[in-house]
């Protein structure tokens, strides 16, 4: 029985599973075509005067109970947008995670100021609110916080530490569509929120993002004027500061709105595939399975499981190669590395040859950015098994994917 895919042996699983890449795994058509369709017979595609944006704008508000929502092109964009809204720059630290997507660290970068990384939980690899603290200095002027694969952060010891040191919040919750911390929507704790509709994410508009705050009006900026080339629009052309255009277009928007309605049923799923995972692999000695309960939900943009390297005769890159030829596509970890070991940071690759922010004609910070700044995120791309999650995958499946991963870590168990 245990003859491995990878040794020569039969696929533990037989047929395909669903994937983000088609409707296999992504449930786009009828109600997303007709949204679509009024936009192109209107003949207005952009953002002035159509429809849809705002709509989007306004259903995603209401869904997340805050004030103000601002659609953008990306989840970066997002990102970058709530970095000019707080008004970072130039010789400001922004704290950052040493483990999320890139998008997170270029929105800090694109302002010019400093990422200062901070380490992570060995096992939710989000941020470390104990090594936070350590890392504030005079200079900080913000947390991004990120709720990786879709479970919250220790928003209670984050918002702690941020109002103790006058610090802005933001959450990126490109992972984490309608995730609850001790009951509460991520996104609305801190002072901005924002979101990613990326081909992978929980919706898609194959891009796409939104920035979500209760309080519109933060160090003198308005929300809208940052993604909008700092354009109030009543005004005939007047630029109050600099801003890029990040709108989101109106087929973009039409597309969204119909995934929005399907995102509550869209998590119901996620959620049920993944906790019959979990329920097949938790009892294997070497693993913890995603935490997850009613207080801090988890909302499953990724499953994301770790290894006790020590348990296992090869590691988590040769046991994901194993995995999948059973028929689970899985990598180990992640990351293969923290983002400060990412040529951007490591060798400074940023404006031309300027080097800025880090060496600057002016000025230059201090980023000492090299191997064990960060050595929990370090050691966590060793341990981490990372699944890309959709909403298509069924219980069934997630019994079956379960069943591949226990064929394979039983066969090389210490
Ligand atoms: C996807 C993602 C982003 C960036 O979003 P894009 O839409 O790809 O620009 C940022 N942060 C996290 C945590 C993400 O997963």
């Amino acid at each position: 029985m245990n003859n491995l895919a990878i040794l020569g042996g039969k696929p533990e699983i037989g047929y395909k599973l669903p994937d983000v890449y088609s409707n296999s795994g992504r449930n786009v058509g009828e109600e997303e075509k007709k949204e679509l369709i009024e936009v192109i017979e209107s003949g207005s595609l952009g953002y002035l005067p159509g429809k849809k944006l705002k709509q989007f704008q306004n259903d995603w508000a209401e869904k997340f109970d805050v004030k103000t929502a601002v659609a953008t092109s990306s989840g970066t964009a997002a990102l970058h947008t709530a970095m000019i809204f707080i008004n970072v720059g130039p010789g400001d630290e922004v704290l950052v995670p040493a483990v999320t997507d890139m998008g997170t660290v270029i929105a800090i970068l694109l302002q010019n100021a400093t990422p200062v990384f901070v380490d992570v939980d060995l096992y939710t690899q989000n941020i470390d609110p104990s090594d936070l603290e350590r890392k504030i200095t005079e200079k900080t002027k913000a947390i991004m916080v990120v709720h990786l694969f879709g479970y919250p952060c220790d928003m209670d010891s984050i918002i702690k530490i941020a109002e103790k040191n006058n610090l802005l919040v933001v959450e990126d919750c490109a992972q984490a569509h309608l995730t609850k911390y001790k009951g509460k929507i991520v996104g609305t704790i801190g002072d901005v929120g924002c979101f990613s509709f990326q081909q992978t994410k929980h919706i898609t508009t194959g891009d796409g993002g939104m920035v979500i705050t209760n309080n519109n009006n933060i160090r003198g900026r308005e929300l809208q004027l940052c993604a909008d080339k700092g354009w109030p629009r009543e005004k005939y052309r007047d630029h109050y500061f600099l801003a890029p255009n990040y709108h989101m277009t109106d087929l973009q928007a039409a597309v969204g709105i119909a995934q929005l309605r399907k995102l509550d049923s869209f998590i119901e799923n996620r959620r049920k595939s993944a906790l019959a995972l979990s329920k097949a692999i938790k009892d294997i000695e070497g693993v913890v399975v995603p935490y997850d309960n009613d207080d801090n939900l988890h909302t499953y943009f990724a499953y994301s499981f770790t290894i006790d390297p020590k348990k296992f005769k090869i590691d988590n890159k040769k046991l994901a190669e194993a995995i999948t030829a059973e028929g689970v596509k899985i990598f180990p970890s992640y990351l293969p590395k923290p983002l400060y070991l990412y040529d951007p940071l490591l060798k400074s690759k940023t404006y031309g040859n300027t080097k800025c922010p880090f060496n600057c004609i002016n000025y230059s910070v201090e980023a000492n950015y090299k191997e064990g700044i960060c050595p929990v995120a370090e050691e966590a791309s060793m341990r981490g098994m990372f699944i890309l999650w959709n909403e298509k995958i069924s219980e069934d499946q997630g019994n079956d994917m379960g069943n591949a991963i226990k064929k394979v870590l039983t066969y090389y168990k210490k």
